[in-house]
């Protein structure tokens, strides 16, 4: 990207007569020069969720929808902001998202509905409480009760599932009863999560992608053993 779109004073005027279109070269360039950070970025499609941001020490992974490649400088510099400091609110880009989305609309899949509160189980409090207690506020996906399909095949791979491309947990509303254990779900809604967290995808019906190192998370569930144990045992 010319330099000069990321606002020197002097090339203000231009700005505005210029179309003003980043690549993703050019973002990844301009985060790491103002967070001072390693930026991994990957523009999406995503109609979801239109940013994320997953830290890892001075490793930053950012995903954004690619209407930023359009984005003006004060709405990049807020999400500079943002990556260095999660806290920081970030009205700009809420409201660019706002008024662009309609544009980016009718190219995108129909934004999906999320339903979190079932009848037993709320999952979004789920996935808050495991985000906060295992992964730091990290994770920064939706999640929502699966659409039961006809046919549904109750196996062990679709009790969740996640999908990098809406970065969304989908997880079956089988477990939304009051004979699942709590620590059961939890596991469940912990171990997609950590798909979301690792960016590897797992679809219905292919090998499933659960490395080494995948497993060794996986164990640091706090109530593996018991969630495993039930599993073995579980009715449906
Ligand atoms: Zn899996």
């Amino acid at each position: 990207m010319d330099r000069r779109a990321f606002g020197d004073e002097e090339s203000e005027v231009e700005q505005l007569v210029l179309p003003l279109r980043h690549s993703g070269d050019d973002l990844t360039d301009y985060f790491k020069r103002a967070t001072g950070k390693i930026i991994s970025l990957t523009v999406t499609d995503n109609s979801v969720s239109m940013v994320s941001v997953r830290r890892k020490g001075n490793l930053v992974s950012l995903r954004l929808h690619r209407m930023f490649l359009e984005a003006g400088i004060d709405i990049l510099n807020e999400i500079a902001e943002f990556i260095k400091s999660p806290k920081k609110r970030t009205p700009l880009l809420r409201k660019f998202v706002r008024q662009n989305s309609n544009r980016f609309l009718k190219t995108m899949p129909r934004k999906a509905r999320l339903r979190t509160q079932g009848n037993h189980y709320d999952l979004q409090t789920i996935y808050d409480s495991i985000n906060r207690d295992y992964f730091g506020g990290g994770v920064s996906c939706s999640i929502t009760w699966a659409v039961r399909s006809p046919g549904y095949a109750v196996k062990k791979r679709t009790l969740g599932s996640y999908s990098s491309q809406t970065n969304t947990i989908r997880i079956t509303p089988l477990l939304d009863k009051r004979t699942i254990p709590r620590c059961f779900i939890e596991f469940v809604v912990y171990h997609e999560m950590l798909h979301a967290d690792m960016d590897t995808q797992e679809r219905k019906g292919r090998r499933l992608v659960h490395s080494q190192e995948f497993r060794r998370r996986e164990k640091l569930f706090k109530q593996y053993e018991k969630a495993i144990t039930w599993e073995r045992g579980r009715r449906f």
